[in-house]
């Protein structure tokens, strides 16, 4: 994977940069209108490094005075499959008791890695955690979880950009695509 032109990655674009930040902006709006009143203080958490990109933006559209704070899992399956065995890379750098925990994610497949988060902070002391995420991929799920704010609904398909990767790479995209084929198979 080499070169500077990013395009030729890409097959197909699923939501464009405007479509991705009229969305982003709404879901701030719903998110300030839900913790107005809270009696907690607020912990907004982004989970690395998928959801950087979404976590900057979406911070930005927050009316409220929250705390942010950054942790990255991984999940170990067999090959990309992901598993329920998740393991914390880095962890949160303060105590969470009695905070209200916004989990910003990038996307939603299978849910393990969202399961384990949230029972992981309820176990914690959170007083409550809920899940804002980009992308839902509703089809794949095997566990209970879902966002309470989701971007996109989004068919089985790989995705790349606006902090998605692959291979490391293409999360600097501005834009939601899918993944040319044959970088697929490689
Ligand atoms: P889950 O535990 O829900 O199966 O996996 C969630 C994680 O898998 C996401 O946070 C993301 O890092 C990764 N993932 C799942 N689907 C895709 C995809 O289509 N593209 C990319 N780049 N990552 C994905």
């Amino acid at each position: 994977m080499s070169g500077d032109n990013l395009q030729q990655y890409v097959d197909r674009i699923l939501f464009t940069e405007e479509e991705i930040q009229r969305r982003v902006a709404e879901i701030g709006k719903q998110i300030t209108a839900d913790y107005a009143n809270r009696n907690a203080d607020l912990l907004v958490i982004g989970i690395l490094k998928g959801a950087s990109v979404f976590m900057a933006d979406l911070l930005k559209h927050i009316d409220l005075d929250v705390e942010i704070d950054f942790m990255s899992v991984s999940s170990y399956g067999a090959g990309t499959v992901s598993s329920g065995d998740v393991r914390i890379i880095k962890d949160l750098e303060q105590p969470i008791m009695g905070k209200d925990v916004l989990i910003v994610e990038d996307i939603v497949d299978t849910g393990y890695t969202l399961k384990y988060l949230v029972e992981n902070l309820l176990a914690r002391g959170a007083h409550s955690v809920k899940i804002a995420c980009m992308l839902d991929k509703a089809e794949r799920r095997v566990t209970e979880i879902q966002g309470d704010y989701v971007g996109f609904p989004i068919p089985d398909e790989y995705v790349i950009g606006y902090g998605m990767d692959f291979n490391q790479k293409l999360r600097n995209l501005p834009f939601i695509g899918t993944l040319n084929p044959i970088y697929y198979r490689q």
